[in-house]
């Protein structure tokens, strides 16, 4: 496994491999990897000939209050993991590499990014389109993983690679969750032990609204009372938002069906989790 942190090596690597006719499959990561990102390296593996992981903690996707600094970080650790899901190259670029004096474009999707985490973070997903589109000039990948953890995320990214007929094809990834429901994330180390258990809060909300979803309610106003109920319920939570919109266009949706997505963004004590489900995807295992 090599470790690339040079923009112009990891692009000169990409575009030989490509002319040996090598196919690049490529997950981008902020690091501190875990079982989520795991499952999207296993996934890539399966598909194209070379694997590459990009490691990279994007500041112009972080608001001024949020958590650049101290997000966690662990490249031994990665590449542990890296290795072991068969990566061939990571890719660790510096922010002055990405982003040196005089940078100054961007990428903008307008309507999906209005809602959701986009509304309670203002510019990241400008930050996120940007990044993402100039790592796939880097790493010419043919093919390249998402988590649905990030389903606003994903969502962007297909629009981005549809609208600018960028090469790559999007593979969107189930959510791997902890044996006790709660989504895997790089933020659930900044838990305590106790704000961890506060945190199952919002696996449970989704299992509730699913569980009335199947047994026939269909109001988007009572689901949501049945979650926001149950999260209020937990004193270190506070609720950043909690909706239902249509999967596709990620319009507020008042009656639901198979194709509406409950999205939630929930404060656990100073630490923002996400979570969200397809109200017509089969149960997973968890929750
Ligand atoms: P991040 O390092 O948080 O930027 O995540 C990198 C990629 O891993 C994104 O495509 C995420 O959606 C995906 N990911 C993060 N957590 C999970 C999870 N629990 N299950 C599946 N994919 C995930």
């Amino acid at each position: 496994m090599k470790i690339i942190s040079s923009i112009s090596d990891m692009q000169q690597t990409a575009l030989a491999l490509k002319q040996e006719g090598k196919r690049i499959a490529f997950v981008p990561t902020m690091g501190f990897l875990h079982d989520g990102h795991a499952s999207l390296l296993r996934e890539g593996r399966r598909h194209g000939d070379v694997l590459v992981l990009s490691i990279f903690v994007n500041p112009i996707q972080f608001g001024p209050t949020e958590d650049l600094e101290r997000y966690p970080r662990n490249l031994e650790g990665d590449c542990a993991i890296a290795r072991a899901s068969g990566v061939d190259i990571v890719f660790t670029p510096t922010a002055a590499g990405m982003y040196p004096a005089g940078f100054q474009t961007s990428i903008r999707v307008r309507e999906l990014a209005l809602p959701l985490c986009g509304a309670s973070r203002p510019g990241h997903f400008d930050g996120v389109a940007t990044v993402v589109a100039k790592l796939f000039n880097i790493c010419q990948p043919y093919l390249a993983l998402f988590g649905t953890k990030d389903f606003q995320q994903l969502a962007i990214i297909r629009r981005m690679v549809t609208d600018l007929a960028q090469p790559v094809e999007i593979v969107g990834m189930p959510i791997v969750r902890e044996a006790d429901g709660l989504a895997m994330s790089s933020r659930n180390a900044y838990l305590s032990p106790a704000e961890r258990q506060s945190a199952l809060c919002l696996s449970r909300a989704i299992r509730t609204v699913r569980e009335r979803y199947t047994a026939g309610e269909r109001d988007a106003a009572t689901l949501l009372d049945a979650a926001r109920e149950l999260i209020l319920a937990e004193p270190a939570a506070t609720i950043d938002y909690l909706e239902l919109r249509d999967a596709a266009t990620l319009e507020t949706a008042e009656i639901v069906s198979d194709t509406t997505l409950l999205a939630l963004a929930v404060r656990i004590g100073a630490t923002r989790l996400i979570d969200n489900t397809l109200l017509g995807d089969k149960p997973q295992a968890a929750p």
